[in-house]
């Protein structure tokens, strides 16, 4: 076996660990005679992962008895419409702060429901920062305030969370949830891709406080209310099983880690090996205002297109694979997300060091 250092954006890495075991128990799922691939869903073997899986992501979470977890399908694109389409209540208006291509794809589908204020934009430097924030500039009768709290193609991230007070604050949190501690309360719903930061895609992740439950506009398909998953614990129709039962082994490896708290830790230790040396380097240089550095997606150019391709090209060669930038910000991108071990990052920098002497 040989396994690479996959700094790739999504999908992306997950835990030896969890790979592992998910390999252990392909073909009989702890004597069950069958794969969890073949199960029914509703039987009491895959009743018993889709619990456990809830379970430990509310302990993950803190997650407060008021809010639900669902296990959806479509990806957070989906999310992008099913917001709207649910949350808009009474103005039919929302708040959106645009800091990247994902809050534009988010604006763009709330908009065929209803009116849109961006209310704050990073679009005027390429989306290189998180712009300051006022509880001032939110419109008084705004049914929400959506936030994308971290910014996978450029590599920002809200250094805080914004005070919307009474305003529910919906968070696509795609490439940063369980990366740092997030107090749950201060959100309204949060919604993310499981592809980034926690499994296989094909399962969404939904949290959202009851009482925004069972107001949806009614042009709402019933795939797309929120009531309808909240009210049969996401067994309204058949769910992404193996991907839940994937995500759940990575909520076990979590915990067993210490949990998000410990995760936390060890990601700013992993990021900080890398912004340092992007620091003090006469070659690379980071794309991002210091304030608003990710810990989870770190972007970096040489400032030569032909350097930034020889660069991926020899890095892929030593086992430093899918370095390669998003296009609208170009050069590279290291995606270090909780699965990435330090020695990943150790190996990355150490071969920057050397690239950068090779060719001064
Ligand atoms: C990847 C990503 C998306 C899109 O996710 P899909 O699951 O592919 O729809 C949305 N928002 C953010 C922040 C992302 O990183």
């Amino acid at each position: 076996m040989s396994r690479c250092y996959n700094f790739s954006a999504g999908p992306a890495v997950l835990p030896l660990e969890v790979l592992q075991k998910a390999q252990d128990e392909l073909v009989d799922w702890q004597g069950s005679g069958m794969s969890v691939m073949e199960m029914s869903h509703r039987g009491k073997e895959y009743t018993s992962i889709h619990e456990n899986a809830i379970r430990n992501l509310r302990t993950l979470m803190n997650i407060p008895d008021n809010y639900k977890v669902l296990f959806l399908q479509g990806g957070a694109s989906t999310q992008f419409a099913m917001v709207p389409l649910n949350l808009f209540s009474q103005a039919r208006k929302a708040d959106y702060i645009n800091t990247g291509a994902w809050s534009k794809k988010a604006i763009a589908e709330a908009k065929r429901y209803g009116t849109v204020k961006v209310i704050a934009s990073s679009e005027d430097k390429n989306f290189s920062y998180i712009p300051e924030f006022d509880p001032s500039m939110i419109s008084p009768d705004a049914d929400y305030v959506h936030i994308t709290t971290n910014n996978t193609i450029y590599g920002t991230v809200w250094p805080s969370i914004p005070d919307t007070g009474s305003k529910p604050l919906v968070a696509d949190m795609s490439s940063n949830i369980l990366s740092q501690e997030y107090d749950v309360s201060k959100f309204g719903l949060i919604y993310a891709g499981a592809q980034k930061n926690i499994g296989p895609a094909g399962l969404t992740i939904v949290i959202i406080r009851e009482d925004l439950i069972g107001k949806a506009l009614d042009i709402t398909p019933t795939m797309l209310n929120y009531e309808t998953h909240a009210k049969e614990n996401s067994l309204y129709n058949t769910p992404p099983c193996y991907s839940i039962y994937m995500a759940g082994l990575v909520f076990e490896w979590l915990l067993a880690k210490g949990g998000v708290a410990a995760m936390h830790k060890e990601n700013v230790a992993k990021a900080n090996l890398l912004y340092d040396y992007l620091d003090r380097s006469k070659l690379f240089k980071g794309t991002v205002e210091k304030r608003s550095r990710s810990i989870m997606n770190i972007p970096f150019v040489t400032g030569s297109e032909e350097l930034d391709a020889k660069f991926i090209s020899e890095a892929a060669k030593r086992g430093l694979k899918t370095l390669k930038g998003h296009r609208s910000v170009g050069g590279m991108r290291a995606s270090l997300y909780n699965a990435m071990p330090i020695e990943g990052v150790q190996a990355l920098v150490d071969f920057m060091e050397e690239f950068e002497k090779a060719n001064a």
